[in-house]
Parts: structure tokens; sequence; C-alpha cells
């Protein structure tokens, strides 16, 4: 169940930092009430974004837990807390340009998040969509399907 104080993900590549910052400091109202993760780099940018701004504001900057860089291992780390379900929501700018040394992982975390049907934006305009809902406000619960079944086939050895 996502509570209404969500754990929102965020991740950039190199090419698309600039995107997610400027989308961070528009969004930032909207933002600060959570929780945010990010992998490394795109982590240490976002939270020194929204230090300043909120400081400017008065206002108690949101937790960024920044985990490895994504290279490193970062967006694998990501998945994992997706498939715990300790992620509600994924913000992914990854570069459609540019092939990266962990092109697999990106799959792999695109793979998950559609699996565990979070709301996944991969652009500005779908995080600025995602970020308007009203059910970003609001508690809510995304259905899964039922795997049960794929978990108990019978596999002839
Ligand atoms: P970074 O990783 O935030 O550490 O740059 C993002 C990525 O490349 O997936």
């Amino acid at each position: 169940m996502m509570k209404k104080k969500k754990v929102i993900a965020l991740v950039a590549h190199d090419n698309r930092k600039k995107d997610m910052i400027e989308w961070v400091s528009w969004n930032w109202k909207e933002l600060a009430p959570h929780s945010l993760i990010c992998t490394g780099t795109t982590g240490k940018l976002v939270e020194e974004k929204v230090n300043e701004i909120c400081q400017e504001n008065d206002i108690i900057p949101p937790d960024v837990l920044k985990l490895k860089s994504g290279p490193l291992g970062g967006d694998q780390q990501l998945g994992a807390m997706i498939c715990e379900g300790k992620v509600d929501v994924l913000i992914f700018f990854w570069d459609p340009m540019q092939p990266q040394p962990h092109d697999v992982d990106v799959k792999a975390l695109l793979r998950i998040s559609t699996l565990y049907n979070i709301p996944t934006a991969i652009n500005r305009s779908s995080a600025d969509f995602l970020i308007s809902s009203e059910l970003f406000h609001q508690e809510y619960e995304p259905l899964l399907k039922d795997y049960s079944a794929y978990i108990k086939r019978d596999i002839n050895i």
C-alpha cells in the first residue's frame, strides 16, 4: 500500500541530469513532503538543489537516500528495493541517444518497475503528468498480478 507520504526514486543519466534538476526545481514543493531515493550522482545534484531551495523557503528539505552510482550497481540496488516494496514511484530520465556501460541494468530496472506496477515516468512530460495526478497525494494500492502459479509451476528435470 502506498501511503500519502511516498518514497520517490529519481534517476537521470548524465545527458538528462540537467532535465532532472530543472524538473526537481520546478516541482520542489510537491516533492518536499516525500522521501527521495536516488542513484549516487543524481542524488548528489538533487540533494544540493532541494536543500538550497528549501533553505531559501524555510522548509525542511526531504530526505535523500543516495545509492551507488548507476554504473556501479545503483540501478540494481533500486530494483531490489522495488522488489521489496520499498519504492512507490520511479522517475527515470534515461538517455535514448547513448549506450550506457550498464545498459543491462537499465533494462532490468525498467522491467522490475513494470513487473511491480510502480508508477514510472521516463521523460519530463510523463513526470509532469505523474506528479500532477490527484493520486500522487493519496493512498494508493497498485494491483499486482498473481504470479503464484508461476512459482509453483512444474519443471521436469
Ligand atoms: P548516477 O547513475 O545517478 O550515479 O549518475 C544514474 C545511472 O546512470 O543510472
